[in-house]
C-alpha cells in the first residue's frame, strides 16, 4: 500500500460522497496524507465539511476554479499551513446543461468557453500555482480525471469531449514544463460511474449498460478502483511516469466492436 505519511495534498472536485475526488481523498487520507479539500460554493460547503471531518486535521477552503483570485487565496493558504505541497488531485468539470442535450453542432460560443475554462484551463491554473510549492519539496504529482469521450464520440457528451481532449493535451504540455522540477502530471481516464456530474449526461444509463456488456472485464468500474490507481500515480511507485493518460475502464477503450 502507498504510504503518504508526512505528505500534503489538495483535492478539488468533491460535491458529495459519490464524487470520484472524494474516493481519492479518502484513499490519500488513509495512506497518511494531510489534505486541503475545496468546495465550489456555499451550496456544497456543508457536504464537503462533513466529509472532510472524516479525514485527519483537514483544511477546508472555498475554490471556484474559474476565479483566479480564489485560486490565489487557496494556494496562499496551503503554502502558509502546509509549507509546501506534494500532490494535487483535479476533479473539477462542468458544462452547461444545454450543451449536453442539443446536437454538438449547436454548441454555443459561451457554452464552449465555460466548459473549456472550468474543465481544462483550471488544470493549468492550478499546476502553475502548485509548481513553486512542489519544487520546494523536490517534486510532486498532479493527477486529473478524464473520460474516453475525448478520443471517441459518446452521444450527448459533446463539448465535454472537446474539453477532455484539451485537458489531456494540457497534461502532456504540463508534464513537459514541470518535469524539470520533478513534478509529474498524469490523467486517469475513468470508465462511467454514476455521480452527480454523470447525471447531467443524457442517456448515461445506456452508456453504463454498453460499457458493462462490451468491456473486456464485462463490468463497470467503481470510484475505489480509480482511487487505487490515483494512489499509484501520487505515490513513489510511479516515479518514472508522467504525461500519461491511464485508462481505468475495465479495458473498454481497447475494444473496437
Ligand atoms: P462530481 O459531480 O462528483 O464532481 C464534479 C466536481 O466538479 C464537483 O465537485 C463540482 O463542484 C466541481 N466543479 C464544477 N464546476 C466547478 C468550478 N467552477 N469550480 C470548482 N469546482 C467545480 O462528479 P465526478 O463524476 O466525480 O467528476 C469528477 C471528475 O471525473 C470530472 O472531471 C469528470 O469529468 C471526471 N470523470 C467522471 C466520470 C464519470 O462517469 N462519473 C468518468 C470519467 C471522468
Amino acid at each position: 500500500m502507498t504510504d503518504l505519511s508526512g505528505r500534503h495534498g489538495v483535492v478539488v472536485g468533491i460535491a458529495n460522497k459519490r464524487s470520484i475526488a472524494w474516493s481519492i481523498a479518502q484513499a490519500a487520507a488513509n495512506a497518511g496524507a494531510r489534505l486541503a479539500l475545496t468546495y465550489q460554493d456555499v451550496r456544497l460547503e456543508e457536504n464537503v465539511q462533513e466529509l472532510a471531518a472524516l479525514t485527519r486535521n483537514p483544511l477546508v477552503l472555498p475554490c471556484d476554479v474559474s476565479h483566479d483570485d480564489q485560486l490565489d487565496r487557496l494556494f496562499e493558504r496551503i503554502d502558509r499551513e502546509f509549507g509546501g505541497l506534494d500532490f494535487v488531485v483535479h476533479g473539477a468539470a462542468f458544462a452547461p446543461k444545454a450543451e449536453l442535450t442539443a446536437p454538438f453542432a449547436q454548441t454555443s460560443r459561451e457554452g464552449f468557453r465555460i466548459t473549456l475554462d472550468v474543465s481544462a484551463y483550471s488544470l493549468i491554473a492550478m499546476a502553475r500555482r502548485a509548481q513553486p510549492l512542489m519544487a520546494r519539496q523536490g517534486g510532486g504529482s498532479i493527477v486529473t480525471l478524464t473520460f474516453l469521450g475525448s478520443e471517441r464520440v459518446f452521444p450527448n457528451y459533446n463539448v465535454m469531449g472537446v474539453a477532455k481532449a484539451a485537458l489531456e493535451a494540457s497534461v502532456r504540455y504540463l508534464a513537459y514544463d514541470l518535469g524539470r522540477d520533478n513534478i509529474r502530471v498524469n490523467a486517469i481516464s475513468a470508465g462511467p460511474i454514476r455521480t452527480l456530474a454523470a447525471t447531467g449526461i443524457s442517456g448515461f444509463s445506456e452508456i453504463l449498460k454498453i460499457h458493462r456488456d462490451r468491456a473486456p472485464l464485462r463490468r463497470n468500474i467503481d470510484a475505489v478502483e480509480v482511487a487505487d490507481t490515483a494512489m499509484f500515480l501520487i505515490g513513489p511507485d510511479s516515479r518514472g511516469v508522467t504525461g500519461e493518460i491511464l485508462h481505468v475502464d475495465a479495458g473498454f477503450h481497447a475494444v473496437g466492436i
